[in-house]
Formats: C-alpha cells, structure tokens, sequence
C-alpha cells in the first residue's frame, strides 16, 4: 500500500468511528433514551456530527482527495475504493461551498422547525407551522445552490437521496402510474369493502414480539448480525454488516401492522447484512434509498401480501396469536390488500400508497419549480388529495402536518418510495423468469431462493452501483413502470373479481 493511500484510508478509518459513536448515541436515543434525557443525547450528537463535518471540510483532508484522485494512485484503487474518492471528492467540494456559519443557522432552524412541527400537529394547527416550513424551504434552497450552483434545485435534491435520479425520469414514471392506477382504484371503489371486524381484539405484545422474532428468520435476517428494538416509528438502523439493527411499534388492538412493519424493517436490514463485507468503511456501504426501499418494500409487499407467503407460515401465527386461528387465511389475505382511500400515508394499501407519494411530488416540484409557498401548500394539498383519493382532509393533522420530512428539510426523499415499489415491479418480472413463478417458491416455502436471488443480484453489490445501474444490470433493460402496473393489475383483479 502507497504511503498516500494508508493515510487516506487512517482518514476513513476515522470518519468510520465517528459514524459508529453516532450511530450508536442515534440507536440509543430513539430506543432507550428516557424523555428527560433527550437534551443531553442531542448534545452529544451534535458534538459529533460537527467534528465529523469539521474534520471532513479540513484542508487537510482535501489534500488527502487531491492526493488520491492523481492518476498514479486512482488507477491503481480497487473499484469500492474507486467510488470512495470520486464520491468523497464531490461531497468535499460542496460542503466547501457551503459557509459554515450558515450551514450552522440552518442546522438550529430545522431543530426549530422540528419542534414547531411536532406542536403544530399535535393541535393540528398548520399556522404554527407555517413561517418554519417556509423557513425550511429558503434555506433548502440556498444550502443546494451553494453546493450545486449550476443544477436545477429540485434535482439536486432528489440526486442526493438516489444518485443519479432526476425529475425528467421521475414525471415520466409516475404519470405513468397516475394514469393506469387512479382508473384501477375507481373500478375497485365500485366493488364491495371487504368485512374486517374479526381483527378487532386484544394482542398480547410479548406474544407479538415472538412473532416477530419467527417472522425476522423466516424471510432471512441473521439474528447473530442484528438485533430487535422498539421506537415509535420502526427504523433500521446499521452499524456494519455484522450490526443491523431494527425497531418496531407493538399496538394491542392492532397485530397485522406490526407483523408488516417486521418484514419491511426485516427487508432493509437483510439488505444491509448481505452486503459484501469488504466493502466496510468504504463508499459502497451507502445505498441509495430508492433502492434500499425497493428491498423493504419487495419483502412488505410483493412477498408479504401474497396470499402464498403465508401458507407455510399461518399457522404459526394462529400458535403465537390465537386469535387468528379462527381468521381463515383467505380473509386475512383480504384484508392485507383492502384497498381504501385514507389519508394517512403510513396507513395506506399497496396501492393507494403510490397516490400519497405521488401528491408530495407534485407539492415538492411546485415548491421549487413555481415557487409556490408554504401558505399555499394545505389548500394544494387537500385539492391533490381529492383528485387522487376523492376524500378531502377535514384538519391539517390528518392532511399536510402528517410526515415530518419537510419539517427538517429532507425535500425530495418522498419520491424514493415510490421509485423503490417500481423497481420492485421489474425485479419480481426477472426474478420469474430466471427461478420461475415466485408463488410457487413461496408456497413451497423455498423464501430462502429469493432472498438468494436478491443477495446475488443486488444485496452483495451495495451501493456500489446507482439505481439506474442496478435496473439496467439485473433487468436488462431501462426504468419502467410498466411491470408494477401490470402487478397491480393482475393482483386487484383477482382479488376484487373487475
Ligand atoms: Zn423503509
């Protein structure tokens, strides 16, 4: 090893550790951290995470990428080594160009805005909100034209969470689905609401969380490379691929929501856990989120709400729940995919859910493309609403004060969702065609050759690869919606008899 390279690798060595402490005080925070003690805890993070910017905006540092980008030593860098300096090397140059003091104004406005949001929707007051959000969305923009000052705002935004990914390729995908889904939905709302009054009842949570457990290894989670917490909001979380960590929220009057965050917290950190070891504290360990839900997403719903999913398995869950000994499989199944409008996105159907990702979208693209702002935004919203949904929000809470993700400015991630369902659509087409009919192998309980499949095919590669890259790889061919369309069609048909 050059001499240039040992110490750019002491630096990612030092930035790795500074993750893990991070991390580490993050996990702690949202799982263990009693109320009175969240001061303290955010201290400490803050601390952290501005030593690590500290030391990552050093000159230093931008002697080490300058050092490492010269032909001689590049060339000879393997390919996670490779993609470590080009990245580094871009992320160096735009925190360069961001003004520290400002970058420190905006970090104590999102806490704010944080803050208000969280008391705004507790009273379902979008006024409290208001002046933050538009606070939000000013320094959005600023902290993005310093950092890309020739790139259109809105992409840059949506380059940030899935490289690569523009709102040229995004419009396309989603009229796409807008156009083909929202007749879908018309023509399901015609038919007849499935009866879901023999899920009403009392859960025992310990009895929820071995459920859980049995769920976990059934789909493939390694519980010697992870293990189970609880939050209000379920999250995965990774410290290496030996350390992936998920959450979980326990209702007692509620079990199937649970058993669906598990496979989909479950579906990420399987990801995580399969990626190729020797890619740690490098670049490649950072997945794109569009495709990091497209795994999630895969096990939640394509593999999750297949009735066949759980014919090897139902009867376990009747042994840890009881009750669902006397819900026949075919009204559980039913009740899984009962498509309905609501107006909680996290509560939403398989399907309905493409309509609430939608609706942020074409708010996000109006903010920073017509500059439309955030006085205007609840009335959009609801109009948006009832043109996808036909329900229009009767208060704010249940309407545009439900995610927190604008509150601290993360514009632009919503649309990862629904770029990761897509994906899935072309991976399950694939995926058929190579291992044959995915309803077989789950009814079989052959699970295991998915998620071989997924490991081969994506797992082990990281984010060694864009989301565009991943497609053109696994699939042969370009981004489509067409294959998820086609899903949807065939699975409401049958079940809703259209
Ligand atoms: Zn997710």
């Amino acid at each position: 090893m050059s001499e240039k390279l040992e110490r750019f690798r002491e630096y990612l060595n030092q930035m790795e550790q500074y993750k893990q402490i991070m991390a580490q005080l993050e996990w702690d925070m949202q799982t263990q951290t009693p109320k009175k003690g969240y001061d303290y805890k955010i201290d400490a993070i803050t601390y952290f995470s501005g030593e690590r910017f500290r030391i990552a905006t050093s000159e230093e540092t931008g002697k080490l990428f300058e050092e490492m980008e010269a032909p001689e030593e590049y060339e000879a860098l393997d390919d996670a080594m490779k993609l470590t300096v080009r990245r580094g090397k871009r992320d160096y140059d735009r925190n360069k160009r961001v003004p520290a003091d400002f970058y420190e104004e905006m970090v104590r406005a999102s806490n704010v805005s944080g803050k208000a949001w969280e008391e705004a929707k507790q009273k379902s007051d979008y006024g409290l909100f208001c002046p933050h959000l538009q606070k939000m969305i000013d320094y959005t923009r600023r902290y993005v034209a310093y950092m890309e000052p020739d790139k259109e705002v809105y992409d840059t935004l949506l380059d940030m969470y899935e490289e690569g990914m523009d709102s040229a390729v995004i419009d396309r995908l989603f009229l796409q689905m807008k156009e083909e889904l929202v007749p879908l939905f018309r023509k399901i709302m015609e038919k007849p609401e499935p009866d879901n009054g023999c899920f009403a009842g009392d859960y025992d949570i310990n009895r929820q969380k071995e459920l859980q457990a049995y769920l976990l290894s059934y789909i493939g989670f390694d519980k010697e490379a992870g293990v189970t917490g609880e939050s209000e909001h379920p999250f995965t979380m990774e410290f290496g691929p030996g350390d992936v960590r998920v959450t979980n929220h326990f209702d007692r009057h509620d079990a199937v929501n649970a058993m669906f965050s598990a496979i989909h917290e479950g579906g990420h950190a399987i990801f995580e856990q399969g990626i190729n070891p020797a890619y740690v504290k490098t670049a490649a360990v950072d997945i794109g989120m569009a495709v990091h839900e497209s795994q999630s997403r895969f096990y939640e719903n394509i593999l999750g709400r297949n009735i066949n999913f759980w014919k090897p398995v139902y009867d376990k869950v009747g042994e840890y729940l009881p009750q669902f000994r006397d819900i026949p499989l075919d009204t559980f199944y039913r009740e899984i995919n009962h498509v309905r409008p609501s107006f909680i996105r996290t509560a939403a159907d398989e399907l309905t859910y493409c309509f609430h990702i939608i609706l942020r979208y074409e708010l996000e693209k109006a903010i920073f493309r017509d500059g439309v702002n955030a006085e205007e935004l609840p009335g959009l919203w609801n109009d948006k609403m009832e043109e996808l949904l036909g329900i229009r929000p009767q208060n704010d809470a249940e309407g545009i004060l439900q995610d927190m993700h604008w509150s601290d400015g993360s514009f632009g991630y919503f649309p990862t969702y629904l770029l990761g369902t897509i994906f899935d659509g072309m991976f399950l087409e694939t995926m058929e065609q190579e291992l044959g009919s995915v309803d077989t192998l789950l009814s079989d309980g052959r699970i295991g050759e998915i998620t071989g499949w997924l490991h081969e095919k994506i797992h082990k590669h990281g984010g060694m690869r864009t989301a565009a890259e991943t497609i053109r790889e696994v699939c042969g061919q370009e981004m489509t919606a067409e294959p998820i369309i086609r899903y949807f069609k065939k699975k409401y048909t049958a079940i809703y008899g259209l």
